[in-house]
């Protein structure tokens, strides 16, 4: 295939600087996401799996490269349409969950419905990760697997081609952590979104089709996998 990917980065760095120290978060990064690929970015803390997310998810503009979505460079928008950007997009997922606690699950996800025009169904989205029978329930209410799944269909009611995940099951013991794997990977292979997800756990690389891995900075290894795990049979 050599369909235009969906993503495309470009030479990328992003560079902070803290008073007289620049702290290089990402050197020079490359990789592709092809439409309705699963891609899962490992690496230690600090390696730089968060600064590429947030530069996919137009939260943060890079220091220097490009970075193409639908061939477009997002690197150069201005703020009013890095605000379309990321509502139309993509849907974000992050560790912990940020749901508004005083609105029930389904009025944390209407509310972000509300924001975009051609949304889906909030109540079907609830649906689509199970929890159609939590709806009226408030975040308090709901364990911490409930909770991410309500994350994953508030990203998700916006219809993003791109669901962008942050270590989201960093917070979930591994049972509740399996539940979760199970719904983002549905929503790779049955609603056809790419989905790029940061883990600093080596045994859920196993389910991606993709996987690149960060080191300082830097993307030292990008590795292929035919056949991806079932999420399932993940043991850590
Ligand atoms: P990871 O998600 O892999 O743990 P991050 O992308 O969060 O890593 O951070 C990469 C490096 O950039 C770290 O050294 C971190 O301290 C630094 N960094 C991240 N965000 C900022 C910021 N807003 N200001 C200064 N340094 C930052
Ligand atoms: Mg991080």
């Amino acid at each position: 295939m050599s369909a235009t990917p969906l993503v495309r980065l470009d030479d990328v760095s992003k560079e902070y600087e803290l008073g007289a120290v620049t702290v290089h978060a990402v050197r020079g990064v490359s990789f592709d996401v092809a439409a309705g690929e699963l891609v899962i970015v490992l690496g230690p803390s600090g390696s730089g799996k968060t600064t590429i997310l947030n530069l996919l998810g137009g939260i943060d503009s890079p220091t220097s490269g490009r970075i193409l979505v639908d061939g477009r460079d997002i690197a150069h928008y201005d703020e009013e349409q890095l605000t379309q950007y990321r509502r139309r997009t993509t849907g974000f997922v992050f560790q912990f969950f940020n749901l508004i606690p005083t609105l029930t699950a389904l009025e944390n996800v209407s509310l972000v419905a509300e924001l975009v025009p051609d949304c889906l169904d909030p109540a079907e989205m609830l649906g689509a990760v199970g929890l159609a029978d939590r709806a009226d329930h408030f975040p308090s209410e709901l364990s911490g697997g409930e909770q991410q799944r309500v994350a994953i269909a508030r990203a998700l009611v916006k219809n993003p081609a791109i669901l962008l995940a942050d270590e989201p099951t960093g917070n979930l013991d591994h049972e509740t952590a399996i539940r979760v794997l199970q719904v983002i990977r549905d929503v790779n292979a049955n609603q056809g979104k790419a989905v790029v997800m940061v883990t600093h756990n080596n045994a859920v690389a196993a389910m991606a089709h993709k996987v690149l891995r960060m080191r300082s900075g830097e993307l030292v290894e990008v590795r292929r996998q035919e056949t991806p795990a079932d999420p399932l049979s993940l043991v850590w």
